[in-house]
């Protein structure tokens, strides 16, 4: 063979085209499916803890309700923003406040909530709230306070003061202060927190003559170790190490066991800390103080822990981080005070019980150090009736007032309950479903407002198995790569697709670790229960068949170093080889080593009846893309409406018959020879559309006519391998091979002999399709199947091809009616898929009774990225910002979705009735859905498995 004609084969064999990637992802029809129907028996591990954030006790000086909080106007919540003097310092105390629960981009979560609690009347520490755009100021002016900022804070302090009858520095009436960050989305532990600011020599002279010296002193302390730590940049093991030493010194084990004089010796011990770490002295003066520690929380946010963060969660467009400076109040004042953290509900089951946790006597670093074991928070009853009892009413008044699940901290001064912080509670899936459906029963929301209250995400984690607990395996966790499918799969490693599958034939759970994978792997793919490629995007092949099935898989980890010809992977210093177990979690990207213990999925009465509610709401359809009968039957019981998108060509790949008859159909020279050839597939093609029908009797099937270019039909492999096994199988000489192959290949076969260029070239090709789909359709309606077949034309440029093809198929129908005796009423439509279908829609729409928008095509020719190629600078272009997102997953609404309007507008113009979807990857992704919804269209088609995602998402564009 000529050196070029080989250099052609292997570029177009080898190049990754996208549409052969699925072309045999779904043949394996009767293996058990990866992702079993969920069931109401699931168990659900505990898998939200607790706590994530540090409780941080604030306020000293009791103020007293009514009599020392100053009455007080409130002030314009947020400025004019064309005004100069925007209004930067919200303050709040009892009944008042500046702002509200809605000023949480200004106020940031923390801010805005207290401001909220406050007004309602709640007790909260007085405080004030510095504002995100004074961060912002800051840092725009250089890293320095900008000009009027303290006189502002000064002024807020002042009415803060005065509630408190407290003094900042006043030794007979101290104010201590906490001075706490909080942008507008929680970034926990992210940025800095100082506590018990405001003390010095004197002030803790003062303090301890109005609440002990054992107190006074160990706040000192624990103030001069924070703020060395946080606005010094001391580091906290400089003072840890003072305190062990005088612990072991004097034979004491815990912190609480240090007397008086000893926490005395340790503040001065503390304070040469300062001069060995700084060089300077404790800065004693409680205005510099705070001066410096409201610098440290604006310098907080970016610090590159803080810029990590944000990168990481995508969380961009915020100004800064709010200060929040806020009077203490103490847990640790004796045994009638402590701290606590809850949820109103339990965040793992949604059931209605206050959960969380409680210390007697105790700060909230307490907590957050495991110092001391936690006790229930019902147990808080017993020790604190009266406090207890407020705070159960103030859970409900919470709830009542935010209408969801709060997670709350607090603190009990001397048998007065304090309201430190409240936010909407993060939940799992599974609590997400109860507490809306519950808060319906109680009447606390509508089914509108509870339908908001799941996130698509949430019904992921109940549509695939999951880990019990994911914070048990974190030490285990060896790489991250892309949580390309959600779920959790647990698997003794295998390097090779036939490998898998011999592993599953011999009853072992497999999970199938390639570089990357191809579409001769999908036999493997569908054997393992996980993969892991180290290669790929979101897009990749593998992360797209993964999905469709729910299968889970974690894409693009470049830590790993696949050698499969040797069966191991490299994982930094750590060497795994074939047989080891491993658990991927295909919802956050990790990769464990071992047998991490799963939870099966599951389905329960709450999650139909809050379905149901969606789908109440929602007005677009939701359809699948399904191209198996055992796939239209996942795709029914998750509530699909229909087949928005049935692929041909996977079912050719389905047995050696088939492929062997497409084979010939490919090698044929003459008109004749592929018909002979076509004669062979149609029976297949008829059984396979009957089977399809049959599961969706009653709902439309629209089926795509073939898409991919031909040589993706072509064997794989060596070439003189790929020409014997050709001429085997199509009884062609090896030169006639030679010459068919040499025509096939192409440069770019996704620009190339694909689409309706097939069926224009061919016209034998698609009039076997439509023979087969009419055939199936009467033979199904004479048995008593409902049956709305539509006959969908791909890749379509120009209103001439399309006509082409309605022609040939409304001919061919003529055909197959006068042969059977009998009709069915169908449709013909055409996906837009070419940028200029979109611009030529009012003329296409003329030849089309349907459109439906394959936004895959039409991203890869919008933005000119081969959908192949892409990962190869995707990652590249997400983190130097120039991309927000992968085009592919997420719809770029600015252009993609720009000709997705146009062509509907243009496309309605012209034919009022016409009927429009979707069927791209972007139909079952929830921003994109409410897209589409907003857009008009009448439905989109995804994955059987993302079915109920996208119609939650469809239901929350409308409630
Ligand atoms: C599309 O292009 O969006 C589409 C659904 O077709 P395919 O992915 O098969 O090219
Ligand atoms: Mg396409």
């Amino acid at each position: 063979m000529s050196s070029i004609l080989k250099d052609i084969l292997i570029r177009s064999t080898t190049s990754e085209v996208y549409t052969r990637k699925l072309i045999k992802e779904k043949f394996e029809v009767d293996q058990p499916r990866a992702h079993p129907r969920p069931t109401s028996a699931g168990r659900w591990a505990r898998a939200v803890r607790c706590h994530g954030s540090r409780i941080e006790p604030s306020g000293l000086a009791e103020p007293e309700p009514g009599s020392k909080l100053r009455a007080q106007a409130i002030l314009t919540p947020v400025s004019d923003p064309t005004s100069t003097t925007k209004k930067r310092v919200f303050t709040f105390g009892k009944g008042r406040s500046e702002g509200n629960k809605g000023m949480k981009s200004l106020l940031g979560g923390k801010g805005a909530n207290l401001a909220e609690m406050a007004s309602i009347g709640l007790s909260v520490p007085p405080g004030l709230t510095i504002s995100t755009e004074a961060c912002q100021e800051y840092q725009q002016v250089g890293k320095k306070l900008p000009p009027g900022l303290w006189e502002e804070i000064m002024q807020g302090l002042k009415i803060v003061e005065g509630d408190m009858g407290a003094f900042l520095g006043d030794p007979s009436r101290p104010l201590l202060l906490s001075v706490r960050s909080g942008a507008a989305i929680s970034m926990p532990g992210m940025m800095d927190t100082v506590l018990n600011l405001g003390l010095n020599d004197e002030v803790v002279s003062g303090l301890a003559a109005k609440s002990g010296e054992r107190f006074a002193y160990d706040s000192f302390r624990r103030f001069l170790d924070m703020f060395g730590d946080v606005v010094m940049g001391i580091p906290h093991a400089l003072f840890d190490e003072k305190l062990e030493d005088m612990k072991s010194a004097k034979g004491i084990k815990l912190d609480t066991d240090l007397t008086a004089s000893d926490l005395k010796e340790l503040v001065e011990e503390y304070k040469s800390v300062y001069v060995q770490g700084r060089g300077e002295q404790f800065p004693s003066d409680p205005m510099r103080q705070l001066e410096l520690a409201v610098k440290a929380v604006f310098d907080s946010w970016d610090s590159p822990r803080a810029i990590k963060y944000r990168s990481i969660n995508n969380i961009t467009g915020l100004k800064g981080t709010a200060v929040n400076i806020q009077c203490m109040v103490f847990g640790n004042m004796g045994n009638t005070s402590g701290t606590g953290v809850l949820f109103t509900r339990n965040p793992s089951t949604g059931e209605k019980k206050l959960y969380g946790e409680f210390l007697i006597n105790a700060q909230g670093e307490d907590v957050v150090a495991g110092i001391r074991t936690p006790e229930d928070i019902q147990l808080m009853e017993t020790h604190l009736p009266e406090a207890y009892k407020e705070l159960v009413e103030n859970c409900e008044i919470l709830e009542r007032h935010y209408k969801d699940m709060m997670d709350i901290e607090f603190t009990v001064q001397d048998q007065r309950l304090w309201m430190l912080q409240c936010r909407t509670g993060k939940r799992t899936g599974k609590g997400a479903v109860k507490i809306a459906t519950d808060m319906v029963k109680e009447g606390l929301v509508d089914t509108r407002q509870a339908v908001k209250m799941v996130e698509p995400q949430h019904l992921d984690q109940l549509l695939h198995p999951q880990f019990e607990d994911v914070s048990s395996y974190k030490g285990s966790v060896v790489a991250k790569g892309l949580p390309a499918s959600p779920g959790a799969a647990v698997g003794q490693v295998v390097f090779s697709a036939e490998d898998a599958e011999a592993w599953h034939a011999q009853g072992k759970s497999a999970i199938l670790v390639r570089t990357e994978t191809s579409p001769e792997d999908v036999g493997g793919m569908h054997a393992a229960v996980g993969i892991l490629t180290a290669r790929g995007g979101m897009t990749s092949h593998a992360a797209v068949v993964a999905r469709g099935w729910g299968k889970c898989c974690v894409s693009g980890c470049s830590d790993i170093r696949v050698n499969d010809s040797e069966k191991f992977v490299v994982v930094e210093d750590k060497v795994i080889r074939e047989g080891e177990w491993i658990s991927l979690n295909g919802s956050t990207g990790e990769v464990i080593l071992g047998k991490q213990p799963l939870a099966p999925p599951a389905m329960t009465g709450d999650l139909e009846t809050f379905m149901a509610w969606a789908d109440e709401i929602r007005r677009i359809k939701v359809m699948a893309n399904a191209d198996t009968p055992e796939d239209a039957q996942t795709a029914r019981n998750n509530g699909a409406q229909g087949i928005g998108l049935c692929r041909t060509e996977h079912m050719f790949f389905a047995s050696d018959e088939r492929i062997r008859a497409v084979r010939k159909m490919i090698m044929a020279v003459t008109t004749e020879q592929r018909k002979n050839a076509l004669d062979l597939l149609l029976p297949y093609q008829r059984a396979d559309f009957e089977g399809i029908f049959r599961a969706m009797d009653g709902l439309p099937v629209t089926i795509r006519l073939l898409d991919p270019p031909l040589h993706e039909f072509l064997p794989e492999g060596d070439l003189e391998q790929i020409v014997s096994e050709l001429t085997a199988d199509t009884g062609t000489t090896e030169e006639e091979v030679y010459a068919r192959i040499e025509k096939l290949s192409e440069v770019n076969p996704m620009l190339g002999f694909r689409g309706c260029r097939l069926g224009i070239s061919y016209p034998e090709l698609s009039e076997m399709q439509v023979r087969a789909i009419l055939q199936a359709a009467i033979s199904l309606t004479s048995q008593g199947v409902t049956v709305y077949p539509e006959i969908m034309v791909p890749l379509v440029g120009t209103p001439q091809e399309l006509g082409h093809q309605v022609r040939l198929i409304r001919a061919v129908a003529k055909t197959v009616f006068l042969e059977m005796g009998a009709s069915v009423n169908y449709k013909v439509g055409t996906m837009i898929e070419v940028p200029r279908a979109a611009l030529v829609a009012d003329e296409i729409a003329k030849e089309a009774e349907f459109f439906s928008f394959g936004t895959n095509d039409l991203t890869q020719m919008t933005f000119g990225y081969s959908r192949d190629d892409v990962g190869k600078f995707l990652p590249v272009y997400l983190s130097k910002g120039i991309l927000q997102h992968d085009p592919f997953e997420v719809l770029d609404q600015k252009g993609v979705g720009q000709l997705v309007k146009m062509a509907t507008e243009r496309g309605r113009a012209a034919r009022p009735s016409l009927k429009i979807g979707i069927c791209g990857e972007h139909g079952g992704e929830p921003s994109s859905v409410a897209f589409f919804a907003e857009a008009g269209l009448d439905y989109v088609s995804c994955s059987p498995f993302r079915v109920p995602i996208a119609r939650l998402a469809a239901a929350q564009v409308v409630a």
